[in-house]
């Protein structure tokens, strides 16, 4: 018997040209101060779109950063040999053997990292990220302690080379709240590291595109190389220049034609109140797509065949409904794109933005990207 091929039509496709050209985009945002180095984050598996199928678009980035040592590993066993760094330093104290033999920089956020540093039997000194809190009071020292902290690291033989990092909460808000905030965390850093030797690293990608001044000689870029807007609906991906990273695609596998008051999908929740084509799509909340879309009364947009439609309904298990009622051309195997490009292989095709999507389903593109599942196939394109 021939080997079982999985035919279920859904399909996530990874762009390398859209990640090549976030990558350039948020380069130019750092030229007009004077060239930042870009981390391209890596962290929750590239974002759910796998390190292994980012790599190729991505490897034009000055270094990978990553949350733990499996993405790490990963991305040394692709043959990078430049700069990884691990955002949330050591785990635990035996962390620091892999960073030796995978030569990994790393953030020290508390000083039980500098302890376990000190005790490390190393002869390569490693190089670190020292982690101030300038607000955002979720990691890092705090700006009384941040002195004392560098003075102990950089005494240690441990120790090769001593960095300066933060994390801005508000760099996506162009509010006067959210402009201040960035204000209040930038005057804490420059106050905290005046006079101290080493580099600096403050932008994610919001503070990059937005103020790519105050973000530092590393940039650590993350949702905009996966092409979309860190500051959605402020601004779009249009806005920026920014293209899809991944296009999520599957099938109708069944049309129903209902009169006026049938319900659609569990719980009866949308009512039809004029005669309707329902289009069924192979694509469900068990492979990440937001259930929550389905709370929506105006649905989530969809794209069948290239045309705009929306959701109908609760999005079920494996599969979720969409409006086929304009669109007398599309029916049983029309393509459906539920974010991305409405043709996967054609690049100038119409966009759905995933951050759309996200918002109908009251939350951000990031959540989207990351929750998709293990039983969708990725395929990438060159
Ligand atoms: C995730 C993360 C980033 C990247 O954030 P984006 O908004 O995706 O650009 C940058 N820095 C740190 C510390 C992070 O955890």
């Amino acid at each position: 018997m021939a080997d079982l091929n999985n035919s279920r039509p859904i399909l996530a496709t990874i762009h390398s040209d859209a990640l090549r050209s976030n990558l350039a985009r948020v380069r130019l945002a750092t030229q007009t101060s004077g060239d930042a180095l870009v981390w391209a984050v890596i962290k929750a598996n590239a974002y759910g779109h796998g390190v292994g199928h980012v790599f190729e678009g991505l490897r034009g980035a000055d270094g990978f950063a990553c949350l733990d040592l499996t993405e790490a590993q990963a991305i040394r066993n692709m043959g990078w040999r430049g700069p990884v760094l691990l955002l949330e330093g050591a785990f635990n104290a035996r962390d620091l053997e892999w960073c030796s033999r995978l030569n990994l920089w790393h953030v020290i956020h508390t000083e039980q990292q500098i302890d376990w540093l000190a005790a490390h039997k190393t002869n390569e000194p490693q190089r670190v990220f020292l982690k101030l809190n300038s607000g955002m009071n979720r990691l890092g020292f705090a700006p009384a302690q941040y002195r004392a902290a560098y003075v102990r690291l950089t005494a240690l033989p441990q120790v090769a080379e001593v960095s300066h990092l933060t994390h801005f909460s508000d760099a996506d808000n162009a509010s006067a709240q959210g402009e201040a905030a960035v204000a209040r965390q930038w005057q804490v850093f420059q106050s905290a590291t005046e006079g101290l030797d080493g580099e600096c690293s403050l932008g994610n990608s919001a503070a990059t595109l937005r103020k790519a001044n105050q973000s530092g000689d590393w940039v650590r870029a993350g949702v905009a190389l996966y092409g979309a807007a860190p500051d959605y609906p402020t601004k779009t991906i249009d806005d920026w220049g920014l293209q899809p990273a991944m296009t999520l695609t599957s099938q109708i596998v069944s049309v129903q034609d209902i009169a006026t008051g049938s319900a659609v999908g569990y719980g009866s929740t949308y009512i039809a109140d004029h005669p309707m084509r329902i289009g069924t799509v192979a694509c469900g909340y068990a492979d990440g797509y937001p259930r929550h879309a389905g709370g929506n009364p105006s649905g989530a947009p969809v794209l069948v065949d290239g045309q705009r439609t929306r959701t109908l309904g609760r999005i079920s298990m494996d599969m979720l409904a969409v409006d086929l009622t304009s669109l007398p051309n599309c029916g049983f195997g029309s393509r459906v794109t539920l974010w991305g490009h409405a043709d996967p292989q054609d690049r100038k095709s119409a966009v759905l933005p995933i951050d759309q999507v996200a918002a109908a389903a009251g939350t951000i593109s990031y959540e989207l990207m990351c929750a998709v599942t293990p039983r969708v196939p990725f395929v990438v394109m060159e």
